[in-house]
């Protein structure tokens, strides 16, 4: 079945690029309305943002997403991968800001909220969307996405970084909410202590701190309470992974091989899946095919994919 949330659930924390104060509330949400974002700050134009691949408009830092009057909310993979592995289907998420709290710089503190608050279970069946042919995106240096059929969600990630901090690491995780509070709810978001430095002096990062983030330099893991995982780096990016996916709009039921991907490189996928109509449907677990427009109730966002 369908879930979503006991009761509103209240985030305070700071934008890590913008470093801009911000309240974030998950609110409950009735069966078929998705995730949608809401910009409670915007009193001109549309507020309400989807949470879908096809309103992602920047990839560059962190995923954004945005409408068609501009208003935007970037840095929602973490919330996004938490309300996914948890298997909650339809909320609200209001924020006061153009960014999502960054908190810990991992899902645990959304993860944990979800618990304490619980979820309520909603009268109408869960939709998936079932791969049904292998879908690739490449990108730069070796850079690979791939959606393969699979009877389950499984997430199979390589990285490979020159700092011997990071260097190459690999892990495959089988989705599954306890299995996400155990081994990658807490795995943080990480970068280069030179990387983070050109970020600030181009007026983003602002947030940024060893509070939220793991970073490194030249071999050396630079936060005095060390790594929560000996590979967190790889573990953090299944968590991202997971959260673009969640995009699809449906747990996606397949296998994503990620190598060396990033933000874009997923939503790409996704949209390249999206685009071939033999490479997927939606699927419930009695009847095989729902029609496109079943998980797009809100309004007429876009059923068509480019
Ligand atoms: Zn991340």
């Amino acid at each position: 079945m369908q879930h979503t949330v006991k009761d509103v659930i209240t985030f305070d924390g700071v934008g890590v690029h913008s470093g801009r104060k911000a309240r974030m509330r998950i609110c409950p949400a009735p069966a078929n309305y998705g995730v949608w974002f809401k910009r409670v700050d915007v009193t001109e134009g549309d507020s309400m943002i989807p949470a879908r691949f096809d309103a992602v408009c920047d990839t560059r830092l962190c995923t954004v997403l945005g409408n068609a009057d501009g208003a935007t909310v970037s840095t929602v993979e973490h919330v996004m991968s938490a309300l996914s592995a948890c298997g909650v289907d339809n909320v609200l998420i209001e924020i006061d800001g153009p960014e999502v709290p960054i908190m810990d710089g991992s899902a645990e503190h959304f993860v944990r909220g979800l618990a304490k608050t619980g979820l309520l279970s909603l009268d109408e069946e869960r939709v998936m969307i079932r791969v049904l042919e292998t879908v690739v995106v490449d990108g730069e240096g070796g850079a690979r996405a791939e959606l393969h059929p699979a009877d389950e969600f499984e997430i199979d990630f390589e990285i490979d970084f020159q700092d011997p901090a990071i260097g190459r690491q690999h892990r495959v995780f089988k989705v599954s909410s306890d299995g996400f509070v155990d081994d990658i709810a807490d795995c943080r978001t990480f970068g280069h202590l030179a990387d983070v430095e050109r970020l600030r002096a181009a007026g983003l990062g602002r947030g940024g701190s060893l509070d939220n983030a793991v970073v490194v330099d030249n071999g050396r893991v630079l936060n005095p309470g060390g790594l929560r995982h000996p590979d967190e780096f790889v573990r953090h990016k299944i968590l991202d992974a997971i959260g673009d996916l969640a995009l699809a709009g449906s747990p996606v039921m397949g296998r994503y091989v990620g190598v060396k991907a990033g933000h874009g490189m997923t939503n790409r996928l996704l949209r390249a899946l999206m685009a071939r109509p033999n490479a997927w449907r939606f699927e419930s677990a009695e009847t095989p095919v729902v029609p496109l427009v079943a998980r797009d109730r809100r309004r007429e966002y876009t059923t068509q994919v480019a």
